[in-house]
């Protein structure tokens, strides 16, 4: 399962996943973007299947999860990646405005991996697609940076909660990729130099840098690995 499957990174690693192999359910909000989705990777000979879910809304969360179970049999691997951002200098940040950050990015990761966990009887693998202010402060993300460094204690305590289990947990943390989040960045030369000169491959990440680091964790090779943060950053935090 991954949400917010519709486009951008979910989408990539859904596919990424898909074509090793794996059965995938793609969860979002915008169902024609999912079928199509779906659809193309059913055309490549993927399996590959859509459901609505707002992961804002738990009981969303719930009906979807109750509904994948039922279609797909069961859950080894569940991918937190939907996320929405909106820069804000704190001083103006509204109690709707946390609510809807924290609420999908951290509240919907808690209550979807719940969803997975209550399903996943023989084991599992989640991934919680966190990021550079998991890490680090940004200036105007306080509520997004509070999200993703909440996502990051999250993955920590549920991996030490279920290892037990057999459920592994771990953490993405994506550095600079352009993608309908961060596009309005990618629109200033001076935004695009500066963060360049920072990173030390000197490039920004494309969505296949995440694929393999995705997979991997969801495969047995991984088997020994929990409660890590893999940060995909082109060196970023390295060179800090
Ligand atoms: P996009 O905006 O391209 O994709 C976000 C996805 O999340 C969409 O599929 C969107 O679909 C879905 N989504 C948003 N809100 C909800 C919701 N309430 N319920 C279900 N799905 C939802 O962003 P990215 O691909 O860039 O981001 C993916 C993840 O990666 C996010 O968690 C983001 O924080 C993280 N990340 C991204 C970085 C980057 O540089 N791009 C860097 C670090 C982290 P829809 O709106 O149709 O429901």
């Amino acid at each position: 399962m991954i949400t917010g499957a519709s486009r951008g990174i979910g989408g990539s690693v859904a596919a990424a996943l898909a074509h090793s192999g794996a059965a995938v359910a793609l969860l979002g909000r915008d169902e024609p973007a999912l079928a199509a989705a779906a659809a193309g990777l059913v055309a490549a000979g993927c399996q590959a299947q859509h459901f609505r879910a707002d992961v804002a809304d738990v009981s969303s969360i719930e009906t979807a999860f109750e509904q994948v179970a039922q279609s797909l049999g069961r859950i080894d691997i569940l991918i937190n990646n939907a996320g929405i951002e909106q820069v804000c200098a704190s001083l103006d940040v509204t109690e709707a405005l946390w609510d809807q950050i924290v609420g999908t990015n951290l509240k919907g990761a808690f209550f979807a991996a719940q969803a997975a966990g209550r399903r996943m009887s023989s084991g599992g693998s989640i991934v919680n697609m966190c990021s550079l202010t998991s890490e680090v402060g940004v200036a105007g993300a306080a509520a997004y940076g509070a999200s993703k460094s909440g996502l990051a204690g999250l993955t920590r305590a549920l991996a030490t909660e279920w290892a037990a289990r057999g459920i592994r947990v771990n953490g993405i943390g994506p550095g600079y990729f352009r993608t309908a989040l961060t596009e309005s960045f990618y629109r200033d030369e001076q935004w695009q130099d500066s963060m360049l000169s920072k990173i030390p491959l000197g490039r920004f990440g494309v969505l296949d840098d995440l694929c393999g680091a995705t997979v991997f964790l969801c495969s047995d090779a991984a088997a020994y690995i929990t409660g890590q943060i893999l940060y995909i950053d082109g060196g970023y935090l390295a060179a800090l």
